[in-house]
This record gives C-alpha cells, structure tokens and sequence, in this order.
C-alpha cells in the first residue's frame, strides 16, 4: 500500500507526521474525500477545485497545480489496485515551531492513501435513524477544514442514542449533517439549506440537485426551521461515502411511514445511474 506524501510515493512507515505539524496541533489544514469507483475517482475535478478553495480560504498555497495533482492521484490508484474506496487528502500549513500565529517559513505538508470499501447498501435500502443537536461549529463551515469537533461531538451523541447522523441545528433551523448535507421533501418540493458559509457546499449535494432539474423536481433553497421536521413527507442525506441515504426516523419520531420515501428513491435510483455512467466511461 502506498501513500503520497507531498510529491513522493511512499510506504506506511515511511509516512512520517511532525510533532510541530500545524494539523497535528492547530487543526491548521484542509481536506477531502473523494469516492472511487471501479477504478475511477468519481467527480474528482470538483473535489480537488473544492480541496484548492478550502486552503485559499485560510491563505495556504500549494506548490502544484490542480493537473499534477490529478495524475498522481490516479497513479496512487494504479500502484495500490483500489477497485472501490475512498481517497482520503490532507494539506497542512506545514511545520514550525508551536504559535498562533502563521509561520513565515513553513511549507504546506500534503498527504493522500487510499482506504478499500464497499458501498454501504443495505444502509442505502433501509434508510438511518438521526438525532437533532446544536451546531456549535465554527461560522465557516464552507471551509472543509481540519477541525471537526463540533462534528465530532454531534456524531458521537449520535451514536450514543444508536443512531447514524446528527442533524445540526442553529438558531432554530437545521443547517446541515455532521458530515452530510440535508434534504427534506414536503408537498413535492425538495427542501435544503442554501450553499452559504453555515454548510459545506456538498458535491453529492450539488450532483443531486442537478438530478432533480432534471426530473422538474420544485426546490426550495431554505433552512428548515426545527419544528417543522416533524411535518416533512420524506427526508435524506447526501455526502461522498453515504452517496443519497435515507433518513427514516428523526429524534425517535418517524419520518412519513418510517420508510425510505418515494422521491429519495427515485434520486438514489438517479444517482446510481450516474456512478453507472460515469464508472463505465473508461480513465
Ligand atoms: C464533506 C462534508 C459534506 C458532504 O460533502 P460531499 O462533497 O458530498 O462529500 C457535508 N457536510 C460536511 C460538514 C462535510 O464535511
């Protein structure tokens, strides 16, 4: 197995992080995950533009270009034979002695390994249960940076009442998932957050949003507000690794019937038309 290490292929052990890397010690950084199926890094061109925004936005500099990176990524792919998983990209402002503020001298680390997995499908058929909980993130979570607590935190005190996901709640409305953005369907409308700096502007969200122009879906680009989940037809979630997933029960009260409804369905049926069109499109 290998990792990309700046510009080198190396292996596990010679993978090596700093004591003094400002992403081992600020959360100083960006990153990205980007799905591979069948070989082929699925919409990786928006996620690297995505993973370039991300470290402007907090003023790191890469000295590669969006191309280069492309080709190491697919040779990374070739040389570790990952069939379907996750790339995982990390970009650290780099290493210096510990203090707030930026170092003048440090150079941006970056890291890239693949991780093999399945698509989590019997997830996808049946749908997960989620809890509600405040967002207490920072105010640019459009930034996909390196600090998750807040979202640590919220996925954890899902878990612990046996559920997949938090939905994040800010000033009355519901933002976003701890690590997915949030759809809502009620009277035939598709309902979600719109793309400011209170969510991360998903690709899946963005893949999906395209699907339902398409389908003449109505969508209205507003933050639910909390007590208005419990009037909602139908609701879902989307993000890279759980692509679009059900959401059948919210803070122990169904959604609709407690099953997927039928529009999530027709936009997974969609959005596996589209892993189908693009896996088979050869690299
Ligand atoms: C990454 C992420 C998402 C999903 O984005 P995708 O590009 O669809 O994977 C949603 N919300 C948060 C907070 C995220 O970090």
């Amino acid at each position: 197995m290998y990792y990309l290490q700046n510009n080198e292929f190396v292996e596990r052990h010679q993978v090596h992080v700093d004591l003094e890397d400002r992403g081992y010690q600020f959360g100083d950084g960006v990153y990205e995950v980007i799905r591979v199926y069948d070989q082929k890094p699925f919409y990786l061109a928006e996620h690297l533009t995505r993973l370039f925004r991300s470290a402007s936005e907090i003023r790191i500099n890469l000295s590669f270009s969006i191309e280069e990176l492309t080709k190491r990524l697919h040779t990374l792919i070739n040389k570790n034979n990952l069939i379907h998983g996750n790339l995982y990209l990390q970009v650290s402002r780099g290493i210096a002695p510990r203090n707030h503020a930026f170092p003048k001298e440090a150079k941006p680390v970056f890291i890239a390994y693949t991780i093999p997995s399945d698509r989590p499908i019997d997830t996808l058929e049946q749908g997960v249960k989620a809890i509600t909980t405040q967002d207490i993130r920072w105010l640019r979570c459009d930034i996909k940076s390196l600090n998750l607590l807040g979202a640590v935190l919220a996925k954890q005190e899902a878990v612990d009442a046996g559920c997949s996901e938090a939905i994040l709640i800010r000033d009355q409305v519901v933002t976003e998932g701890s690590s997915t953005n949030i759809f809502f369907v009620k009277e035939g409308k598709l309902i979600t957050h719109p793309a400011n700096q209170l969510i991360l502007h998903g690709i899946t969200r963005e893949i999906v949003l395209e699907q339902a122009k398409k389908l003449q879906l109505p969508i209205v680009f507003e933050a639910l507000s909390h007590s208005e989940i419990g009037h909602v037809d139908e609701c879902f979630m989307t993000s890279t690794t759980m692509e679009v997933c059900p959401i059948i029960q919210i803070d122990e009260k169904p959604i609709g019937d407690g099953t997927p409804g039928s529009l999530t369905r027709q936009l997974q049926a969609a959005y596996i038309e589209e892993i189908a069109r693009l896996a088979l499109v050869s690299n």
